[in-house]
């Protein structure tokens, strides 16, 4: 026995209509908003990444998969949705169209993880990517499909933190505070934030390592350091916000763990799902689309957690969708009347009624045993006088009354 790979999750079929259900409430949604859905590749040339997401984070330093292709070069499976939409962008031209460019993506993201609830090595992500406007109502669009998700799921627990990381003019100012104030303790941090000292010392305050976060709890705040430029765009999305009876936090401590951000970064964070709690984490990235390779293009967005999400509703008792029952079984009394039970089915079926017939010449109580089993709906009992008649006895499972019908008007039966 082969078993499956640690941090990885099969969906069932018994358990797949939650993801429909999930995957439709976020098209919709997606599409009240004019957002177009974007599809990239599910590996990418591993130097995107390194570059897009930034080397001083832990995806790129220790979670990402990465292989050789047969050809020799460095590919990697997505570990996040943004930096393949970023490519996409440059490549297809997106810039020479109308903008802003509004996209969704729903993809799977693969991190080397240590798994536990809600963090596993293969998940799910529903994303949104607003490129080429550097307005505060873009940041709010993209809080906004989330809070609206949120709504239609009948998720109200979510709490929105907000906060600004600045632009390259004021973090200079800030990495020279918070380099000042982490000076005397560097030798006290873990390995990969000595690094990030020099490299990037805002990413130290996402470090996940007791020590480090023991280290940067009295840091100096990005908040406290905005430019002109960055204090007003952020005020500006707090009134958007505000004015539109959004409710929100503002959180010094959320600096996010991707290279690309400037100014805006927010979370929608549960207190139901245990450690885990961030359900979806965004802001913007003006600096992006350069980085790995385009014109300067403001842009904004963020990354949801499917299985995050789920574990929400599951555990506030909260509408999953309903399992996908077949409507109609029917079976052939004899093997003499498999080819017509068979032919009947297929119609239904052409005019789109799901429906089912034997596929392995069982007796009738074998049959009716599987049709319990699997909750279709109906049932109905196909032999040598129901044809000949062209009548049958249709059965509703639930209740178990019946109603006698023409065979050639069951699709009608069925459909009101
Ligand atoms: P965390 O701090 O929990 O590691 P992150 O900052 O790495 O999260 P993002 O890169 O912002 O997460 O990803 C967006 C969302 O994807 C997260 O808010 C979360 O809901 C989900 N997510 C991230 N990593 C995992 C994982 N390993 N397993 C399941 N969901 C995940
Ligand atoms: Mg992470």
């Amino acid at each position: 026995m082969i078993n499956i790979p640690k941090g990885t999750k099969d969906v069932l079929p018994a358990e797949s209509y939650k993801w429909h259900y999930i995957e439709k409430v976020v098209r919709a949604t997606a599409e009240t908003f004019g957002l177009n859905e974007i599809r990239t590749p599910t590996f990418e040339h591993t130097e995107l990444f390194a570059r897009g997401v930034g080397e001083t984070t832990d995806i790129v330093n220790k979670e990402m998969y990465t292989f050789e292709d047969k050809g020799g070069r460095s590919m990697t499976l997505k570990p996040e949705g943004t930096a393949g939409v970023a490519r996409a962008y440059i490549e297809g031209n997106l810039a020479d169209g109308a903008q802003p460019v509004k996209m969704y993506y729903l993809t799977p993201v693969f991190r080397y993880e240590r798994p536990q609830a809600g963090r596993l090595r293969e998940h799910h992500q529903f994303g949104v990517e607003i490129y080429g406007s550097d307005s505060a109502y873009a940041d709010a669009e993209a809080i906004l499909v989330a809070k609206t998700l949120f709504t239609k799921l009948g998720v109200t627990e979510l709490e929105l933190n907000i906060n600004s990381i600045g632009c390259a003019e004021c973090r200079a100012e800030y990495n020279r505070a918070l380099r000042e104030y982490l000076a005397a303790n560097i030798d006290d941090m873990c390995p990969v934030c000595r690094e990030r000292y020099v490299k990037n010392p805002l990413r130290i305050l996402d470090c996940k390592e007791e020590g480090c976060k023991r280290i940067t709890a009295g840091a100096p705040k990005t908040i406290d350091y905005l430019c002109n430029g960055c204090a007003a765009h952020h005020e500006a999305l707090k009134g958007i916000l505000t004015s539109l009876g959004i409710a929100y936090k503002v959180n010094p401590m959320i600096v996010r763990g991707l290279d690309y951000y400037t100014r805006t970064v927010f979370e929608f964070i549960s207190t139901s799902i245990g450690a885990q709690g961030t359900v979806c984490g965004g802001g913007r990235y003006n600096n992006l689309v350069e980085e790995v390779g385009g014109k300067h293009t403001p842009a904004v967005g963020f990354g949801m957690g499917l299985e995050r999400l789920l574990l929400v509703l599951e555990s506030l008792n909260l509408p999953v969708g309903e399992p996908e029952i077949p409507k109609l079984y029917i079976a052939p009394l004899t093997s003499a009347e498999a080819a017509e039970a068979y032919k009947l089915v297929n119609a239904l079926r052409a005019s789109g009624i799901s429906a089912d017939t034997d596929l392995m010449s069982r007796s009738l109580k074998a049959q009716m045993k599987y049709a319990g089993k699997r909750g279709y709906e109906y049932t109905l009992v196909l032999g040598g006088d129901e044809i000949a008649s062209g009548k049958a006895a249709l059965r509703k499972m639930s209740d178990g009354s019946e109603k006698v019908v023409e065979l050639d008007k069951l699709q009608e039966e069925l459909k009101g």
